[in-house]
């Protein structure tokens, strides 16, 4: 018995200095182009260039791209990333698209026709459907990048404009 509680003892003992150990070092193992990533609208649009944010993430801690190539950001971004990497606010590079308002996607589902095409497409898993049978879209989930949009057959996906509650004081 006293066994017993000696070895829960030392295993309880163990346990929290791993956890403090762990609370320790913990934020230490985050890397340049983690906290680049984490500055980055995570819509995974590719319209930077890279198939996604954390690709182009790793290619401004690089040095191999700049940091004006992400339009959902825009200014904003580039003003962060600028502020991390103690580089220089620059413009958005047009080159790459503008900024727009923030939208969500819907589906016309008396028009669609089950295709599948527009899960395939989504970066995000913001829709639901199964082959044949009608899609819609999860608006929580739905960042707006657009790129369901050109695969739909029958054109049923629009995008819509999000409206904001302000608070007031
Ligand atoms: S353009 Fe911006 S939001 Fe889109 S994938 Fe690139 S970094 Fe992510
Ligand atoms: S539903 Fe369309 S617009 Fe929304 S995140 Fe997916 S691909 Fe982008
Ligand atoms: S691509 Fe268009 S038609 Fe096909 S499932 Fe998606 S919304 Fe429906």
């Amino acid at each position: 018995m006293i066994a017993v509680l000696v070895i829960t003892g030392l295993a309880l003992a163990i346990g929290a200095m791993l956890s403090v150990i762990h609370h320790h070092t913990g934020n230490n193992t985050e890397t340049l182009s983690d906290s680049i990533n984490r500055l980055l609208p995570q819509t995974q649009c590719a319209q930077c260039g890279y198939p996604g944010c954390r690709p182009y993430a790793d290619a401004i801690a690089a040095d191999e791209a700049p940091i004006n190539q992400c339009p959902p950001g825009g200014t904003h971004t580039i003003e962060q990333l600028a502020g991390l990497l103690g580089r220089e606010v620059i413009p958005l590079n047009s080159t790459f698209g503008e900024t727009k308002p923030d939208a969500v996607a819907f589906i016309d589902e008396m028009t669609c026709i089950g295709c599948t095409l527009c899960i395939h497409a989504c970066p995000v898993d913001a829709i639901l459907g199964a082959g044949k049978f009608m899609h819609t879209v999860i608006a929580s989930e739905c960042t707006g990048c657009e790129l369901c949009l050109p695969p739909c057959p029958v054109d049923c996906i629009t995008l819509l404009p999000v409206t904001r509650s302000v608070a007031t004081s």
